[in-house]
This record gives structure tokens, C-alpha cells and sequence, in this order.
């Protein structure tokens, strides 16, 4: 489904291949500007290891990519006092996601900024959620 290592832009962006406008970075990842932006300020903190998704990050870098959105949340809160900041991070194409190597948007947000998202609520019985959750916590 995702490209290979060896074809993958973003693997291209932290092995310096590529140009990007790097705002910070650690060990585990690298935070730099989205060019296809939603609003000024929009950020992609993307893994340094090439790991296509949430499914598959270990522990240390899935709580490393969360830490750093946070970094760049506060920068954002620091620079824009944005009226909202979203973050957004995409597992498959069916969930948006189109570059196949594991990161986080995280941008400011204004009312009536254009960005739209659909949420078709369904309100299932409380049996339901039960009987879905005990299947979770098997899957644990
Ligand atoms: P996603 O739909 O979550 O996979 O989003 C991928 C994001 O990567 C999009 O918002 C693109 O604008 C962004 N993007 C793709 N190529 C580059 C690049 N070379 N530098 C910076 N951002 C990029
Ligand atoms: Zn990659």
C-alpha cells in the first residue's frame, strides 16, 4: 500500500536528501513546515524512522511524536493565540492519509477557517459499546 523506504519523501526530508523548513527536532523526530498548508503555522512532526502508521510505532516513538506535537502546539499558542489548534494524524488512505510514512498535523485554527470534517455520530445502544470494548480489551 505505502511506498517503500527507499521511495518515501519524507524519509527523503530527515536524511537531509530533500529540502524542508525544519522548526525543531529530537532524537525520534523531525517537525517541519507542511507545504500544502490549512492555515500559516501548519506543522508535520514525522517519525525519523521510516514506520508507516500509528499501528506500528513501538511505545518509545509513539510517545516521542505525541511529546512533540505538543512542542509545536505550544509554539503555535505562543506565536498565533489561535482561536483553536487542531491536531490531525491520517492511518490509510481510507482515513486521508497520502503520504505513507507516520506523522502529525498539528496547525492553528479560526473560526470559519474553511476546514471542514464530517462526523456521522451514531448513537448505538450501550450493550453495543460494551460488547466492543470487550473485544478491545481482549485485543490488548
Ligand atoms: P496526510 O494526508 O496526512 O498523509 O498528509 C501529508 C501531508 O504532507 C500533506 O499535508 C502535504 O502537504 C504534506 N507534504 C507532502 N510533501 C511534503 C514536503 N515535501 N514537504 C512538506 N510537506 C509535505
Ligand atoms: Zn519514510
Amino acid at each position: 500500500m505505502g511506498e517503500s523506504k527507499d521511495n518515501c519523501v519524507f524519509c527523503k526530508i530527515v536524511g537531509g536528501e530533500i529540502p524542508a523548513t525544519v522548526v525543531f527536532q529530537d532524537e525520534l523526530t523531525l517537525a517541519f513546515m507542511d507545504i500544502g498548508c490549512v492555515n500559516p503555522g501548519h506543522m508535520l512532526v514525522a517519525a525519523k524512522p521510516h514506520v508507516e502508521n500509528l499501528q506500528v510505532m513501538g511505545e518509545a516513538l509513539a510517545g516521542a511524536m505525541f511529546r512533540s506535537a505538543a512542542r509545536a502546539a505550544r509554539a503555535l499558542e505562543a506565536v498565533y493565540s489561535p482561536a483553536g489548534i487542531s491536531v490531525y494524524q491520517a492511518n490509510g488512505a481510507a482515513a486521508g492519509q497520502t503520504v505513507f510514512h507516520a506523522h502529525i498535523h498539528v496547525l492553528p485554527r479560526w473560526e470559519h477557517d474553511g476546514l471542514t470534517f464530517t462526523w456521522p455520530v451514531k448513537s448505538p445502544p450501550r450493550e453495543e459499546l460494551e460488547r466492543v470494548a470487550a473485544q478491545l480489551r481482549a485485543a490488548l
